[in-house]
């Protein structure tokens, strides 16, 4: 054990190999590419990760295509029964599960804990399946002499979702139980740099005992995901992450002739105007910008205060930053944990430097932060900008960092047309006790997913989760009956009987 892993409180048992789960069985990944997989808060190799090759792909594509024929023909009520055990074995694992989560992404135990149940949520969800099937099928009887027609819902074959590092064990679960339990067999390729939630999702998998091929577990790189985008089995493509690379699946996945989803970045806003509880917007705004470490879609990462409400919510903003712990996230007491690589952590400086350069100014500076216990740990301290306009890059680009910009508007229309000025349409918050502004900007608004009073606006499972502009390529959203949609064809039967 070397000095850094002894400094890691609470360090709970974590794999050690990075496998692939193909056709029922863990093995080996095969490839040239070996990668280390390491815990920020750190800087320690946790475990190395082979980058699958084209050869695995394909193999694993064709056990699915296999897998499908039967799964296919198994009911919807038998389907979701496995989602019922997968559910049993997700709770009875979820502490193992924070637990490496931490490790490997750094975000605290509580928000790892709070993500995995958001994972379940999609099981429960997706357990309704029999009845969600249902909807959106139309039957029509003598619709002309001895003459009938139903639309029928079908699944379409092999799917694969392609998942980023800052939720790894939710987001694989906004796909995998909608498109098994419609019928589908699927492959998950996780971000390579955190590959271990995974691995516990599928010994969860492992444990309920899917047919073979069902359900697979490929890890890998750009060139993995390739070869899963250019196969011709694969039915439909599933993808989460920033929006060059959302672009890009989005536009070689439908050249391949698949069905396709492409949730990217983002860059959200949110505004108080003077009506805003202060004392319970601000431990909201502070959650919203700092949590998870800055590190989700929904962050709200530039606050505008709408007039005479700036100088009160500034002087909370920065009484409440005062307070936050940054740290290891196994330590019960971190608030704000480290970033996910060193060059992350570059790049956000790099924007820090930048938006002085253009005229912000910087009240709150992190960005010397060093962790006593935790010298290779790829810390920032929470920092905030303020005197932040649109013109500047920092009011553009996704920051994905815990740093907030403070921006000012004289009234609700220019706060909405700073809202509205970036390329992304991913969330927004406003903060008001008034009505009429609320529903203004719900209206105004150009985003997929609108806060009232709240900073992280997360849909449940049963509704879509997806955003607009360059948050979102293609039609139909993650999770609820988008799901079922996007998962399913429906066939129209039209059917004439002479006697
Ligand atoms: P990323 O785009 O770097 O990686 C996402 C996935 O794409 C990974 O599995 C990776 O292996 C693969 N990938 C990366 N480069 C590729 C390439 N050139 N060709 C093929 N595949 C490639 O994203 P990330 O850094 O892991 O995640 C952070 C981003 O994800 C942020 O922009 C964040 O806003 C976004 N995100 C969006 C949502 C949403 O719901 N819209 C949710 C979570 C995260």
């Amino acid at each position: 054990m070397t000095s850094k892993q002894e400094q890691s409180p609470a360090a709970a048992a974590i794999p050690s190999a990075v496998r692939n789960y193909i056709d029922g069985e863990w093995v080996a990944a095969e490839g040239d590419d070996v990668q280390p997989v390491v815990n920020p808060a750190t800087g320690e190799t946790l475990v190395d990760i082979t980058y699958s090759n084209t050869e695995t792909v394909d193999e694993t594509v064709e056990k699915a295509a296999d897998a499908f024929d039967d799964w296919r023909a198994t009911s919807p009520v038998k389907r979701v029964q496995y989602l019922f055990d997968l559910k049993q074995e997700l709770e009875d694992r979820q502490e193992d599960i924070a637990q490496a989560l931490t490790r490997e992404h750094g975000k605290t135990l509580a928000e790892a804990r709070g993500e995995i149940r958001r994972g379940i949520e999609n099981v429960e969800v997706a357990a309704g399946i029999p009845n969600m099937l249902r909807e959106g099928s139309g039957n029509v009887e003598g619709i002309a002499t001895n003459m009938d027609e139903h639309a029928v819902r079908q699944p379409l074959g092999v799917f694969t979702a392609i998942t980023p590092f800052n939720f790894p064990a939710m987001i694989p679960l906004w796909f995998l139980p909608y498109a098994v339990a419609t019928g589908n067999s699927f492959i998950l390729k996780p971000s390579e740099k955190v590959p271990l939630s995974s691995q516990l999702i599928f010994e969860a998998i492992d444990a309920v005992n899917f047919p073979d091929g069902v359900v697979n577990l490929v890890n890998g790189g750009a060139d993995t995901v390739n070869a899963l985008l250019e196969h011709d089995d694969i039915a439909g493509v599933s993808f989460v992450g920033s929006t060059p690379v959302a672009q890009y699946i989005y536009e070689t996945a439908a050249k391949h002739g698949k069905r396709v989803q492409a949730q990217g970045g983002a860059k959200n806003y949110a505004v108080a105007t003077d009506s805003a509880e202060l004392d319970q917007a601000v431990p909201n705004i502070i959650g919203s910008a700092y949590g998870n470490a800055g590190q989700r879609c929904l962050a709200n990462d530039v606050l505008v205060g709408v007039g005479d409400v700036y100088d009160d919510l500034r002087a909370e903003v920065l009484d409440a930053i005062d307070d936050l712990t940054v740290g290891n996230g196994l330590d019960e007491e971190t608030d704000v944990g480290p970033l996910i690589t060193g060059e992350s952590a570059d790049r956000v400086l790099e924007m820090i430097d930048d938006a002085i350069d253009e005229g912000a100014e910087l009240v709150v500076d992190g960005r010397d932060f060093e962790h006593p216990d935790y010298p290779e740990g790829y810390f920032l301290g929470p920092t905030l900008l303020e005197g932040v306009t649109t013109d500047m890059d920092i009011a553009q680009t996704e920051i994905f960092g815990p740093v907030m910009c403070l921006a000012e508007a004289d009234d609700l229309d220019e706060a909405i047309e700073m809202v509205n000025s970036t390329e992304y349409g991913n969330a927004s918050s406003l903060y008001t006790e008034r009505g009429n502004e609320a529903r203004k900007y719900r209206y105004e608004v150009d985003a997929g997913n609108i806060g009232i009073n709240v900073g992280v606006c997360a849909p449940l499972g049963f509704f879509h989760f997806g955003g607009r502009k360059g948050s979102f390529f293609g039609d139909l959203h993650a999770q609820g009956e988008d799901a079922v949609n996007f998962y399913t064809d429906k066939t129209i039967e039209i059917q004439r009987w002479y006697s």
